[in-house]
């Protein structure tokens, strides 16, 4: 018998996977698709992910196709921009075929069993365990289920967890990864709070290629903006070429919309036997939709807490609360205040304005804020900084909307 069913194959599941595997723990990985497989996603992820992850970071730079960003060219919904410079790395852009098969790879290697082509249905939790169904009919019986099966997750709403993301809690996010020229290979453009409205527009550079796309509040979309994803996108496109950023046109063929959970995690993320993780909990960053990192953090934790469980035969939701306080600990106030920020940022565009033209006019403000973005630095220990800088900045007179900042 299986030890851990784990529910998907992505950044989560990956890592729950390989940390259950390396500690000896029987483990399957279910996937509805077949690897190589395409998950719609800007494929931007923190710098850091090497320092958090440093037994992955060799392997990773060896079999994917990874660029190092240096700087970010931040634009507000009034075109005031300024551009972040570190002078080391800041971000790694990558295809997610390439990355989710080579962490899933990993996983295999290091023992888990994985069955591409099992799309989960039903998910049953009794005394004893689990057994965990799919469409076609196969039932697979395990002591703990890890529920990494993305937004639409089939596992957390099986154990009451979830009722399904709101529209208020969801972004609607495009994506391109397509052969477009960058007009400079090492920055990347953000438009926060793009045209004024709650969301972004963004282009990543890649190895190969770039990729784009443009983000909204589900909610703000359906009820304000409405068309179709692909004329907002194409429009953005459209936009950022007439403005040098990219060379060469949008091209629909490689367009894919998707639904991001922006609303902070779920309140509770364990069952009785079942732990969730990733996108399937709400784990991403809710002002700039970075979720490829939490994913695998929280993998990692729920892979961890699993094993545990298993040798100690308490699969109770009292016996994994550990997985709570471990993510907390970690990534829990870097997401609760993403998501205070999200929501002075999306109802207030000015304030967006206001931000960028201080950081425009005080390099040392700029740096800290794309350290916070990043995740390098803790908004709420440096939050008295960040307003005293911005209440200065605002001030002095910016001697021009655009400005390097070291
Ligand atoms: C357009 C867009 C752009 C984004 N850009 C970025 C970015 O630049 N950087 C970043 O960090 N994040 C970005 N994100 C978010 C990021 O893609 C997710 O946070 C991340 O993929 C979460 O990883 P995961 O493993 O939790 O879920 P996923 O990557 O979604 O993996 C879930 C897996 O579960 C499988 N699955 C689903 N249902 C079932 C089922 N019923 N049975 C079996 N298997 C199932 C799926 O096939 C999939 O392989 C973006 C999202 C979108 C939509």
């Amino acid at each position: 018998m299986t030890d851990v069913v784990v529910v998907g194959g992505g950044p989560a599941g990956s890592l729950a996977a390989l940390t259950l595997a390396r500690r000896g723990v029987r483990t399957l990985v279910l996937d509805t698709k077949r690897f190589p497989r395409d998950k719609p996603c800007g494929g931007g992820i923190r710098h850091g992910v090497y320092r958090r992850f440093p037994d992955l970071a060799d392997y990773l730079r060896s079999t994917v196709a990874i660029h190092e960003i240096r700087r970010v060219l931040m634009e507000s919904p009034s075109g005031a921009s300024v551009l972040a410079d570190g002078g080391a790395p800041l971000y790694l852009t990558l295809r997610r075929t390439e990355f989710d098969a080579a962490l899933l790879a990993r996983a295999r290697a290091a023992g888990a069993e994985v069955r591409e082509g099992a799309r989960v249905a039903e998910v049953l939790r009794s005394a004893g365990g689990v057994t965990v169904r799919t469409v076609d009919g196969r039932a697979f019986a395990a002591k703990l289920v890890v529920a990494a099966d993305g937004v639409n997750s089939v596992v957390s709403r099986a154990a009451g967890l979830n009722r399904g993301f709101s529209d208020e809690t969801l972004a609607l996010d495009t994506m391109e990864e397509t052969d477009l020229a960058p007009a400079d290979p090492e920055t990347m453009y953000v438009a926060y709070g793009y045209k004024g409205y709650p969301g972004y527009g963004y282009v990543f550079p890649k190895r190969d290629c770039v990729d784009a796309g443009v983000g909204f509040l589900l909610s703000f979309f359906k009820r304000e903006l409405g068309g179709a994803p692909y004329a907002h996108h194409a429009r953005f496109l459209e936009e950022a070429r007439a403005r040098g950023i990219v060379h060469g046109r949008s091209n629909a063929a490689n367009f894919k919309a998707y639904r991001l959970p922006l609303g902070g995690p779920l309140p509770r993320t364990v069952a009785d036997r079942v732990l969730v993780a990733g996108d399937a909990g709400g784990f991403v960053n809710s002002y700039t939709g970075e979720g490829i990192y939490h994913a695998m953090v929280t993998g990692e934790h729920a892979g961890v807490t699993a094993a545990e469980a298993v040798a100690s035969g308490d699969g109770s939701a009292a016996g994994l609360a550990r997985y709570e306080s471990r993510w907390r600990n970690e990534i829990g106030r870097e997401l609760a205040d993403s998501l205070r920020i999200q929501r002075r940022l999306f109802t207030r565009p000015r304030l967006a304005d206001a931000i960028v033209r201080a950081a425009a006019a005080d390099p040392k403000l700029c740096r800290l804020l794309a350290r916070v973005a990043l995740g390098e630095e803790d908004f709420s220990k440096r939050r008295l900084e960040l307003a005293l800088r911005f209440l200065l900045a605002r001030f002095r007179r910016a001697p021009s909307a655009r400005r390097g900042a070291g």
